[in-house]
């Protein structure tokens, strides 16, 4: 047994997949098994156990991810979005290293307990957050072909896999994760615990049950089948959901909120920050349903926080005290306000800031409450389980250590 952040887990007793499905909204996996594509996922929803979670919000990548390998919310192992405003540096800066990370992960203890962890994500920007302090194997489909013996506990990725190194743009990014998975446990010494992590570039173009979407899992439920196969226990969860972020003449509907504080309270005196920023822009421009704003001191920010709460498209407003306790995040890495926008609307800086000339297909993002439903599916019927409590995307490790038969 090992106790990380407070919660106790069994070690792995046969091999142990958990994959965060980047994106993945329930009704994906609804529309692809009404279609037919997905044969192994249609089986495992009869005689598994199939649960909904929630995730953490802000419904992003890494916050969520953060979340399923330390089995704690952000308040705990402080990574609350992709990107941030850094009050000690006054900078903005992303979220992607280490020196944020304020909890230990499930994977370096189960390491540091002895077992066989391997660790595979889709973008790089995640490696380091996910291998912190990893005594095992950890790499990216994006830099696979860079992956060595002392930095990622492996070399000849490329070979093994016998795939090129795809684009960061594509389906096949994420197919890379998904086929290195089932080549490292296709040897004898194969992994006691696999964390496989995906990137939701086709969840952000393509809507559920149209062919992108239908081709994408039925890819996935391939791979997971051959996990399957050689004995794994795979439970399949996701850090967030996604959603149309539309008008109806298809255009993104935004709410400038950087612009419109500009003409309140003058310009620049408040700041803006969009945690969904990363230099991956063409999937959706920046534009998510969260984010949080700092106030000058001595603002009267009961009075910003009513007139935002009051524009169409915005489905609250919290204070920094109420939404650190009401979405466990870590209260000093937010702004004054959190400002959360309704499900169809997302929320950007200023018109200038946005490049939206790489969309090319009508918005959809994630975020917001709206996108905090998620799968979380075991290939096992599971012991001593309530479906009714509230479960959370980041008690997949707990389900699959603790309550695997
Ligand atoms: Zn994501």
């Amino acid at each position: 047994m090992i106790t990380v952040n407070g919660r106790t887990y069994a070690l792995a007793h046969q091999p142990t997949v958990v994959v965060c499905v980047d994106g993945c909204e329930p009704d994906y996996i609804a529309q692809s098994v009404a279609h037919g594509h997905v044969p192994w996922l249609k089986e495992v929803l009869a005689t598994g156990t199939t649960l909904v979670a929630d995730c953490v919000i802000p419904s992003f990548t890494n916050p969520n991810n953060l979340s399923i390998v330390t089995g704690a919310p952000p308040s705990v192992h402080g990574i609350c979005g992709n990107y941030l405003f850094d009050v000690a540096s006054g900078e903005e800066v992303m979220m992607n290293d280490p020196k944020w990370l304020r909890a230990p992960t499930i994977l370096a203890e189960l390491a540091n307990a002895g077992q066989f962890v391997a660790v595979i994500t889709a973008k790089d920007k995640l490696r380091k957050l996910l291998g912190h302090r990893l005594k095992g194997i950890c790499f990216s489909a994006e830099k696979a072909d860079e992956a060595s013996e002392d930095e990622n506990g492996i070399d000849g990725v490329v070979e093994r896999v016998g795939m090129p190194v795809p684009s960061v743009y594509s389906a096949e990014l994420s197919e890379f994760v998904f086929a290195a998975g089932v080549e490292l446990m296709s040897h004898e010494r194969r992994p006691d615990v696999m964390y496989l992590s995906t990137t939701d570039y086709v969840q952000h173009k393509h809507a559920p049950g149209t062919d992108g979407a239908d081709a994408f899992y039925r890819m996935m439920d391939g791979y997971l089948g051959k996990l399957d196969a050689m004995g794994c226990t795979i439970v399949l969860t996701a850090d967030h959901g996604m959603n149309a972020k539309t008008k109806m003449d298809s255009a993104p509907d935004v709410v400038y909120l950087q612009d419109l504080l500009d003409q309140w309270i003058g310009a620049s005196v408040a700041r803006v920050i969009l945690p969904i920023t990363d230099p991956y822009v063409v999937h959706h421009g920046a534009l998510g349903s969260f984010a949080t704003v700092y106030l000058p001191n001595g603002s009267d920010s009961a009075a910003v926080a009513e007139r935002i709460r009051a524009l169409r498209g915005i489905e609250s407003v919290r204070t920094r005290a109420e939404a650190a306790a009401f979405f466990e995040l870590p209260a000093d890495r937010i702004g004054d306000l959190i400002v959360v926008a309704e499900r169809s609307t997302v929320i950007g800086t200023s018109v200038a800031r946005h490049d939206l000339s790489g969309l090319d297909a009508p918005l959809r993002s994630h975020g917001g409450v709206s996108e905090q439903r998620v799968p979380l599916i075991v290939n096992r019927k599971l012991r001593d389980i309530d479906a009714s409590r509230r479960w959370r995307n980041f008690d997949a490790f707990d389900l699959a250590l603790n309550h695997v038969p």
